[in-house]
């Protein structure tokens, strides 16, 4: 070993040390005596370690780690037999949405293949993933709803820094991935938990302007773009922090550059071209182009990973609706980045975007505690999928429409307008 060698190493355990401080204060909040359900890549060990290490040092009970291998998966698609596709362990999330119930923070560290799946059968895929996405549920809605607090950190891992920097020998990848991961964290400074509350404060700002505004629809105008995306009937937007309904406050993604709302499910319309490649569990899905009928996807095409993207369309009803739509500046750090994560968590806030499928009831105000028959008559999307992808590039406008139908300039080659 190296001199320089122990140096990075070094180096690495410092910053390991304060993303996991960051992911357990300002991430999850963690309250002492609280329980913690971790799930981590088995490549991100190191990371999960440091975690469980601050979780303990915060005071938490018990933490709980369930460690994935992505190989595993591998091997469940070589050999399981065809009907194990329709089938996933419901037993293992009832348990986890038991622990929420019962008061347990969660957090997932992200650091997956993103092509792990690419050469499988996209029928299997599609169909694993809907089975997962059917017993996932209880869990989903406990932590779509916020009933507790959690978050998500990520770890660089082998196989996603090499998506990443594609021709650099692992260690290099890996580094350069770690470097990347920790920039967009806001860790880098000599107090990130201060960095992070001045970050907060600023999506706050954001967010109250957009809540005063109560804009009845956004218009998007660009390349391969002409949309409008009506806002769901009492819709808050969002950003930052969130106080969960145990009442701790917690950030959910980490990073996080995006102010976000609910669309009305039924009122959007027009074409929209995505601007960054989507990974989806496995796949990649290159150029996808969508025309919107009264709030229904009615044409969908794609340059790569079409059969995944028409199978994904064909999950539920609400799977061709829109559940969010956010708006994120180009100059964000992870933009300036230029770097093309194949991950959501970053991806996401590298650009505007929307997800379809399932919307966030706390984007309606009160949504938190109505009933699903209320949420709906709000506007707000019912799925079990949420995927988000990238509609926003330094070539975007986004106009405000207010309630009497008066159009302001939001954004402007991708940048706020305001400085508010
Ligand atoms: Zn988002
Ligand atoms: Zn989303």
């Amino acid at each position: 070993m190296t001199f320089q060698d122990t140096g990075a190493r070094i180096a690495r355990e410092d910053r390991l040390e304060k993303l996991a401080t960051v992911a357990v204060q300002v991430g999850l909040g963690l309250r002492p005596g609280q329980e913690l359900v971790m799930t981590a890549p088995l490549d991100a060990l190191p990371l999960a370690r440091a975690i469980t290490e601050q979780a303990y040092r915060a005071g938490a009970s018990n933490v709980t780690t369930l460690y994935t291998d992505e190989l595993a998966t591998l091997l469940r698609f070589t050999h399981a037999d065809d009907a194990a596709f329709d089938a996933a362990p419901a037993w293992l999330y009832e348990g986890m949405a038991a622990a929420y119930r019962a008061g347990a923070a969660r957090l997932a560290i992200t650091g997956d293949d993103p092509s792990l799946l690419a050469g499988q059968d996209a029928e299997k895929v599609a169909r694993a993933n809907r089975a997962r996405s059917k017993a996932y549920l209880p869990a989903l809605e406990l932590i779509a709803g916020f009933a507790t607090n959690w978050t998500i950190v990520s770890a660089a891992t082998p196989a996603w820094a090499r998506a990443v920097f594609p021709g650099e020998p692992d260690e290099v990848a890996v580094a350069r991935l770690w470097d990347a991961i920790f920039a967009a964290s806001r860790i880098e400074g000599d107090d990130p938990v201060a960095a992070w509350a001045a970050h907060n404060a600023d999506l706050r700002r954001r967010t109250e302007f957009l809540n005063a505004k109560r804009y009845r629809a956004l218009r998007y105008r660009g390349p391969g773009t002409d949309l409008e995306v009506g806002l769901a009937d009492e819709h808050e937007w969002h950003g930052g922090a969130t106080r969960a309904g145990n009442e701790i406050v917690c950030n959910a993604n980490i990073p996080t550059e995006e102010v976000f709302t609910t669309p009305h499910r039924l009122r959007v319309s027009g074409t929209v071209t995505s601007t960054k490649p989507l990974a989806y569990q496995g796949t990649v899905i290159e150029e996808i182009q969508v025309r919107f009928e009264e709030g229904r996807i009615v044409e969908a095409a794609s340059r790569t990973g079409k059969a995944v993207l028409e199978k994904v369309l064909d999950t539920d009803e609400g799977a061709r609706r829109l559940g969010e739509v956010a708006l994120v500046p180009h100059s964000s750090p992870i933009s300036r980045s230029g770097l093309l994560f194949y991950n959501t968590l970053f991806d996401e806030n590298a650009a505007s975007h929307i997800a379809l499928g399932q919307a966030y009831s706390k984007c309606i105000r009160g949504g938190l505690a109505m009933g699903e028959d209320d949420l709906v008559a709000h506007g707000c999307n019912r799925s079990l999928i949420h995927i988000d992808w990238m509609i926003g590039s330094g070539e975007i406008a986004v106009d405000g429409v207010t309630a009497d139908g008066v159009v302001e300039p939001l954004m402007r080659h991708g940048e706020w307008v305001s400085r508010s």
